[in-house]
């Protein structure tokens, strides 16, 4: 397929300093749970997206001296020889695509929580941390400056050895020493640091300086600025002191990356956020400098890279999610495949790796993290085994990945669906409120099938143990998903509430389904990920006068993992939805339920016509149950074997169930050599070795 010409202004290369990115799509700086913990498994990552088309790929944070450590949350470092060797891996990679490695030097200052080197965070003033640890920040003299500027020269050399092409100075998010610089709110000082706007730049462009004078020559110098961090007169904004910061160090860097902070507000996810949502805060950058800015805004679309370049907002597309959801995004634009790109649905399930201290995984992309310890790659399969056959019951995003994988590698493959609709709960999910994008899980996998002749769909088919049996498949694979439970046991509550058998009682599949709701409604989360919030909106939007009781100490408490929590609380507050925390429901009685306090057992009445329970969900697998009861009928009807995956195993998140099919579909001739590890450890070299 040759490339729509309407795209060829995204493949344009650009001069950087020094280097030239061979097109403009730019891999900005961000996290993925790996960082100094697992090199290879980082390393590997980028590659696939060197190979995958992207022109520039950077690290995450890389910590410049002990002095700023962010353990538990595994960043990048460069310490000392040993972490250029890491970063050696990765640049040599991405060089063999042509491609140039950036590397975003930063030091945490007020945000530094030095767990584990326990050195003294400091900043430009004493203070309180970022955090939330329980030490506090010593205020740096003149010999702290001075220290700091030479660590951050000695790290810029350190990224030159290893042959990094970009070097950042980082002033962006809340958390850098450089912005803390910049923030009247931080910066309390009275010296020529302090201040005016000219005096808290200072040690921002001290730093610019020092790292072109010692890498400049052959390394092209980035900033990362937020322009703006969207807290109106206690911030910085594009219209006051971040536009003037861009004015003074114009020309200076030979990159200019900027962005909106803090972390939730740059990664806002979908359901609080449109593509491009950051234009209207950084398109003023262009016409203050002239050298190349790179910004974010969820881009997936080629039409709107388009116009972002021929409007003049930017002159590279950043990304982190589109290139997380697909490495091989720019790939398929340049070979006329754009219908192929798997769209980021701006989940940020991909952000809770970073939170939980663990690698990267994607709810679009199933390999991500794999790429290293599992060999998995985004693009390609290995070729079937045999010519045996498969039946896939059930069209969630378990059995549609499962589908598409095993079409895939050449499987003669049929997938059954009870409903007339595929896509299982995300079909359903993505008609709750700002939830649309999730669509995307079903759409893109959708696609792919229709375009293979060796996968047949089948709607409308309510499959029964006999008829799976009658069917002559080799393979059954059972993806039957789950359904939420209306008697309230859940993650706290274990065991069902009384009266919670009554008719008016709701779970969030019967919301979705348009059941007729009397208000008042109480909404019990005992879940506290996202249903509970997004059907509490759902019924306040609806009419409904609505209280959220929740065991959790807060509103969709998981829900801090993806950055969203206090806008999905703040969002229900405003709209009038009451909430509870700490409680759990007694008992569903008559126009009321009784709820109980989880610090002083005491109970208190709420008026309720309708209860909905958003606690846990059961699987549906009674088919695969009627199924696995008897061998010797699996053997006699030739079904070589049978497996239950995605939620009807384990009910889970959208994300695993599309990781669940995607490993069923490679592993199912061949699994892992070793199962009792079946995937390839990282280890630490020992002293002794
Ligand atoms: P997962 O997240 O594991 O993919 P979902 O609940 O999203 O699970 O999807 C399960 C799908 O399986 C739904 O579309 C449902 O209609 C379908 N399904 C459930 N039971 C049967 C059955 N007996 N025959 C065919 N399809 C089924
Ligand atoms: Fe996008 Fe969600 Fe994947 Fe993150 S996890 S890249 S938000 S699809």
């Amino acid at each position: 397929m040759t490339r729509d010409p309407r795209y060829d202004i995204l493949f344009e290369p650009v001069r950087i300093g020094p280097v030239t990115a061979k097109n403009r799509f730019y891999q900005v700086p961000h996290c993925n749970g790996m960082g100094f913990n697992l090199p290879q498994s980082h390393n590997k990552m980028r590659e696939v997206k060197a190979e995958g088309g992207w022109a520039v790929i950077c690290t995450e944070e890389c910590m410049i001296h002990p002095s700023s450590d962010y353990s538990p949350e595994p960043q990048a470092r460069l310490w000392d020889g040993y972490d250029v060797k890491c970063l050696g891996l990765m640049t040599d990679a991405i060089h063999r695509y042509d491609a140039l490695a950036g590397v975003e030097l930063a030091h945490n200052g007020v945000g530094s929580q030095n767990l584990y080197t326990r050195l003294k965070p400091m900043g430009p003033s004493p203070q309180a941390g970022i955090t939330g640890i329980p030490t506090q920040t010593r205020g740096m003299d003149k010999s702290d400056i001075k220290e700091f500027r030479r660590w951050h020269r000695n790290a810029a050399l350190r990224a030159k050895e290893a042959e990094s092409d970009i070097v950042y100075v980082y002033a962006g998010h809340d958390s850098t020493l450089l912005m803390h610089f910049l923030q009247k709110r931080r910066n309390h000082r009275t010296d020529e640091y302090g201040g005016s706007l000219e005096n808290r730049v200072r040690l921002l462009r001290e730093v610019i300086e020092d790292t072109k004078e010692a890498v400049g020559d052959r390394c092209a110098i980035a900033v990362r600025l937020a322009v703006d961090e969207l807290l109106g007169d206690d911030g910085i904004t594009s219209q006051g002191e971040g536009r003037e910061i861009v004015e003074m160090l114009a020309e200076l860097p030979d990159l200019w990356d900027v962005n909106v902070s803090d972390w939730s507000n740059d990664s806002v996810t979908s359901r609080f956020g449109e593509e491009g949502i950051q234009e209207s805060h950084i398109s003023f950058v262009k016409s203050v400098t002239t050298k190349p800015v790179v910004g974010v805004g969820w881009f997936t679309s080629p039409d709107t890279m388009v116009s972002q370049i021929k409007r003049g907002v930017l002159d590279m597309i950043g990304a982190a999610r589109p290139s997380i959801a697909d490495p091989f995004l720019p790939k398929k634009i340049e070979e006329g495949r754009a219908d192929e790109i798997r769209e980021c649905i701006g989940c940020n399930i991909c952000v809770s790796g970073q939170h939980t201290f663990t690698p990267m995984r994607c709810t679009q992309n199933p390999s991500m993290g794999e790429e290293w310890r599992r060999g998995w790659h985004p693009e390609n399969i290995n070729p079937k085994g045999s010519d045996d056959s498969i039946l896939i019951v059930g069209a969630g995003p378990a059995g549609l990945e499962a589908a598409r994988g095993l079409g895939q590698r050449g499987y003669k493959v049929a997938l059954a669906e009870a409903t007339t609709v595929l896509g299982g709960r995300v079909t359903g999910e993505s008609s709750l409120p700002g939830l649309a994008a999730w669509a995307r899980v079903r759409d893109w996998r959708v696609g792919r099938l229709r375009e293979m002749a060796n996968v047949d769909i089948y709607m409308d088919s309510d499959l029964t143990p006999e008829n799976v049996l009658d069917f002559g498949f080799d393979h059954v694979i059972i993806a039957t998903g789950a359904r939420w439970r209306k008697d309230g046991v859940g993650v706290n509550n274990t065991s069902a509430i009384a009266g919670s058998e009554g008719t008016n009682i709701f779970t969030p599949e019967d919301i979705i389904a348009g059941a007729k709701v009397s208000g008042p409604v109480v909404l019990f989360d005992d879940d506290n990920f996202y249903m509970g919030g997004v059907v509490a909106e759902k019924l306040r939007r609806d009419g409904h006068q609505v209280t959220l009781v929740t065991t959790g100490s807060c509103v969709s408490s998981w829900t801090e993992n993806t950055l969203e929590q206090h806008r999905i609380q703040s969002q229900l507050m405003k709209l009038g939805v009451d909430v509870i925390t700490h409680y759990k429901i007694k008992q569903v009685k008559k126009g009321e339920v009784d709820i109980v306090c989880d610090f002083t057992d005491q109970v208190r009445s709420l008026p309720a016509a309708s209860v909905v329970m958003v606690t846990s969900r059961q699987p549906n697998n009674g088919l695969y149950l009627a199924l696995a009861a008897d061998p010797e009928k699996l053997a006699a009807a030739g079904i070589k074997s049978l497996q239950a995956i995605g939620d009807c195993d384990a009910p889970a998140t959208i994300a695993l169930a599309v990781y669940d099919g995607h490993r069923t579909a490679r592993e199912i001739d061949s699994p892992p050599e070793n199962p009792d590890l079946p995937f390839r450890r990282e280890y630490i070299q020992l002293d002794s070795e």
